[in-house]
């Protein structure tokens, strides 16, 4: 980089907001003093790296040695994007310099380490979660996940479950019997998911127990319960019966045993619970494994699932009239008149086009801003029993999911194109199937953020 540009980028850091780093996370201390050669030369990189980041509201932050440089990407809703490249040494020091405002030991470069930072950017608290994992001697790559501790999404209208998916939720808890499970791949949000739906009922006229280990987060109108000791879990549930519990919200299924007793006592109160397990089928599959088809046919309500959609900007979305034969194929009325699109983007080679982000400042261009969950609801209606009973087959169970009008992830998703929260591209691009392994890497989505201005 040469002197000029450097100096020019020191005047962008003083015009705009800086992230503040208050010190390392998980009670570790940092000595920035000792480390003063190592702040000199990575400490304002580091600070103009994340104040972008936080800026563009990246979760997530990859900082990679790659081909003598360090690449620095910004995941933001669920996409990564190329932020520019920095000097391989220069790339080293922000690594070692971002271990120490971790609390981490910067000497220690063979054996993969993580901690934290606690951080402000205007005006918000930040948790930034960074992990270091060596690739060969010397060389490490670096992930700083960004975790806002205010956001939680614990009730339906938070998390913008539909109202007519809440109700039927609520209905599914009526008679205080029965399983009601989440599931979903991992970082999917399943956990917030299951609370969600646990929040689904009328804390009214239900009383909620939690036996789950929800890490200290207290949960709305929900009733902790700790087993006593020497009670096995058969007595646990006998005892929060007396109580006269109707619900009961139990930690994600991973042990056979308690999933038997569970299923046992489900004709006399209801669970919530979350399952790991990347569909409902798949959640299924485990389920007969663990108690037998019979008994889950039985005993299971319901099993959702979500998927996180990205959603246009408001500030540059195109609206468009789309064609009758569209409007078929995607099962929407005749009548809807206009939907929405991503803009297009500048030409590459038009030199006098503006750039993205002259375009839209609220997005930086990239051109969404935010996402939502569309949901999917397998139903154990009667048709759905006798697939698990008789034919328990994925084809089949899709099938009946259509036949019995069931809420899926792709139907759900097309909802949110119907409200112009999204675009049709950006469903196609959440349903494609993964790439091959070995396969070509697609290109980054149309309109990705440059890593800085195109020259005058
Ligand atoms: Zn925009």
């Amino acid at each position: 980089m040469g002197r000029e540009e450097e100096e020019n980028e020191e005047d962008e850091l003083e015009n705009m907001e800086q992230v503040l780093f208050q010190g390392p996370m998980y009670g570790r201390e940092t000595d920035l003093k000792q480390n003063a050669r190592l702040v000199k030369a990575a400490l304002v990189p580091v600070k103009r790296m994340m104040s972008s980041a936080l800026g563009r509201r990246a979760h997530t932050i990859l900082l990679e040695p790659a081909n003598g440089r360090f690449s620095i990407r910004f995941v933001i809703d669920g996409i990564p994007y190329p932020a520019g490249a920095v000097p391989g040494q220069r790339g080293m020091a922000m690594v070692q310099m971002l271990k120490v405002l971790s609390g981490l030991n910067p000497q220690e470069r063979a054996a993969a380490q993580s901690g934290g930072i606690f951080a402000e950017f205007e005006g918000t608290k930040f948790h930034l979660l960074v992990s270091a994992t060596p690739l060969k001697p010397g060389v490490e790559k670096l992930m700083i996940q960004v975790e806002n501790p205010k956001i939680t999404h614990t009730k339906a209208s938070d998390a913008k479950m539909p109202a007519d998916l809440a109700k039927q939720l609520r209905d599914f808890t009526e008679d205080s019997k029965g399983i009601i499970l989440a599931c979903g791949p991992p970082q999917s949000g399943v956990t917030s998911l299951s609370i969600t739906a646990l929040h689904c009922v009328d804390p009214y006229m239900y009383s909620v127990f939690s036996m789950a280990d929800t890490g200290g987060k207290e949960l709305t109108n929900v009733t902790d319960f700790a087993p006593e000791d020497g009670h096995d879990l058969e007595m646990s549930f006998d005892r929060v019966l007396r109580r006269e519990a109707d619900l009961i919200y139990m930690n994600p299924l991973t042990d056979p045993a308690v999933v038997q007793t569970m299923f046992n006592f489900a004709d006399k109160v209801c669970f919530v619970a979350e399952i790991p397990a990347n569909t409902p089928f798949e959640a299924i599959q485990k389920l007969i494994a663990w108690v037998g088809k019979d008994e889950v046919a039985k005993k299971v309500k319901c099993i959702i699932t979500q998927k996180l959609i990205r959603l246009l900007c408001d500030d540059c979305k195109q609206a468009f009239r789309p064609n009758p034969q569209l409007l078929q194929r995607l099962g929407l009325p005749p009548e809807t008149t206009v939907l929405y699109r991503a803009p297009s983007p500048p030409a590459e080679d038009d030199e006098n086009a503006p750039t993205i982000e002259e375009l839209c400042e609220d997005c930086d261009g990239v051109p969404f801003h935010g996402r939502a969950p569309v949901y999917e609801v397998l139903e154990m209606t009667e048709g759905m029993k006798a697939v698990v009973c008789d034919n328990f087959q994925l084809e089949a169970v899709k099938e009946q999911m259509v036949k019995d009008g069931m809420r899926t992830l792709q139907k759900d998703a097309i909802r949110l194109v119907a409200e112009g929260k999204t675009a049709l591209e950006e469903v196609q691009r959440t349903f494609r199937p993964p790439a091959p392994a070995g396969a070509r890497r697609r290109p980054a989505p149309k309109g990705k953020p440059r890593p800085r201005p195109r020259p005058e």
